[in-house]
């Protein structure tokens, strides 16, 4: 199987190790890619969100499959350009996208198949936002409508800033806040059969002890410990069936990888966001947990024959990664320091560049993730904050209580 996969941040460098590693890839592209992925595909050059771009690159490599990582190519519609040219494509049609690319057509998808969420007004003008966020008291969650790259969140119980998140965003989303631990579930799907992956937990907030701002996230641990037995079972049932069935029946299947994030609440899984595409950084770990072929997987999801798909294997043991984010991140992150220690296995690669005479530089917030696994949480954990400590990046920072709180049996469901 010839793959091309689309994009490159520490996602794509996961999914690049994941895809290299199954014996069915005969040959892996990547574009844009990074120095990281460099080492297990062939890069090339494209605008990731340009639909025609994409789809003749696909063409140009004879793609068997074409595999897309980020969001914005899949709400640009480049899966819908990659499939017109008769190429297998892991990744949703424009119109399933929206799913993550529009929180109101996420929560009138949900009311619609009774999918349990918090309760949410879409708000357009202060008054509006005044009544929403009367409603619901603090802490209020203000959402940007559109794609924010998972910072156009605000949760706050400051009033003022929550006003203020609103009038800076235009459309919004205000909701009910949702309390308990937070789990990420990636199902993948042909529209019609879905296969869940291990469930995940990532880390939201800059700060250690979840302070500080909302960011891409700073790290994340599988499999989740305190997670009640029947979880993945309740959440396929109550959620991801119900959402695949809602957008069947209004014509726009959902095939590829739909991100469940939930708050396990006193009164269950409540949906707190859908995302289109694998999320970043828990796909470091789930896939560093995942035995079964990717590409095999991928390609049974994107040519509609998932249900004859074996059951996934999974390597015993618990994964841990890490970020290690610029100076500045989030607000302005600072980028084309030097960074050494890096070149080694588990360090994933999320916003680096390498210079003509070799040396790595920084070119994102996020610039690189340490990625462990262990035979228990403690030891992944250890082994992701080491290979992090042999990292040097100036001004750099990371959380240093990453997957903490499992390993010490503090992560408890309220009520
Ligand atoms: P989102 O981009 O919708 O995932 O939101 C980013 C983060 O904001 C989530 O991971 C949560 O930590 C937090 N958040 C979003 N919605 C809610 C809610 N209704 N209640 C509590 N926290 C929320």
């Amino acid at each position: 199987m010839r793959v091309l996969l689309v994009g490159g941040g520490g996602r794509e460098h996961a999914l690049a190790l994941g895809l290299a590693g199954d014996p069915a890839v005969e040959a892996l592209v990547a574009a844009p890619g990074n120095p990281g992925i460099a080492a297990v595909a062939e890069l090339r050059e494209v605008t990731p969100t340009d639909p025609a771009a994409v789809a003749a690159l696909a063409v140009e490599v004879a793609a068997d499959l074409v595999v897309i990582g980020p969001e914005a190519p899949l709400v640009a519609g480049v899966a819908d350009a990659v499939r017109a040219k008769g190429i297998a494509v892991f990744g949703p049609s424009a119109e399933a996208a929206r799913l993550e690319g529009s929180k109101t057509f996420a929560k009138d998808v949900m009311t619609a198949a009774a999918v349990p969420t918090a309760r949410a007004y879409t708000c357009e003008d202060a008054a509006a936002v005044g009544r929403a966020l009367d409603e619901f008291g603090a802490p209020y969650v203000v959402k940007d409508d559109g794609l924010a790259a998972g910072k156009g969140v605000v949760v706050t119980d400051d009033r003022a800033v929550a006003e203020r998140h609103a009038a800076e965003c235009g459309r919004v989303v205000i909701e009910e806040y949702l309390s308990g631990p937070e789990v990420s579930l990636f199902v993948v799907t042909d529209g019609e059969a879905a296969v869940p992956l291990l469930p995940a937990q990532d880390f939201k907030r800059v700060g250690d002890g979840d302070t500080g701002p909302n960011t891409g996230g700073m790290g994340a641990y599988a499999p989740l410990p305190w997670a009640p037995p029947n979880l993945v079972d309740d959440v396929m049932r109550d959620v991801v069936h119900p959402t695949l069935a809602e957008l069947r029946r209004r014509g726009t299947p959902f095939a590829g990888l739909l991100y469940v994030g939930l708050a396990i609440t006193p009164s269950g899984p409540r949906v707190i966001e859908f995302n289109a595409r694998f999320g970043d950084p828990e796909t470091q770990v789930v896939l560093a947990l995942l035995e079964t072929p990717l590409a095999g997987l991928l390609h049974a999801a994107a040519t509609g024959t998932l249900g004859a798909h074996p059951p996934l294997r999974w390597r015993d043991g618990a994964a841990v990664t890490v970020v290690v984010a610029a100076d500045g991140y989030p607000a302005g992150p600072r980028t084309g320091d030097v960074i050494t220690g890096a070149d080694r296995a588990g360090i994933i690669h999320a916003g680096t560049r390498r210079d003509a005479d070799g040396t790595l530089r920084s070119a994102g917030g996020r610039v690189i993730c340490g990625t462990a696994t262990g035979p228990d949480l403690a030891a992944a954990r250890d082994a992701a904050y080491a290979l992090v400590r042999d990292v040097e990046l100036a001004g750099s920072h990371h959380r240093t209580d990453i997957a903490a709180a499992a390993v010490d049996g503090r992560v408890t469901i309220p009520g």
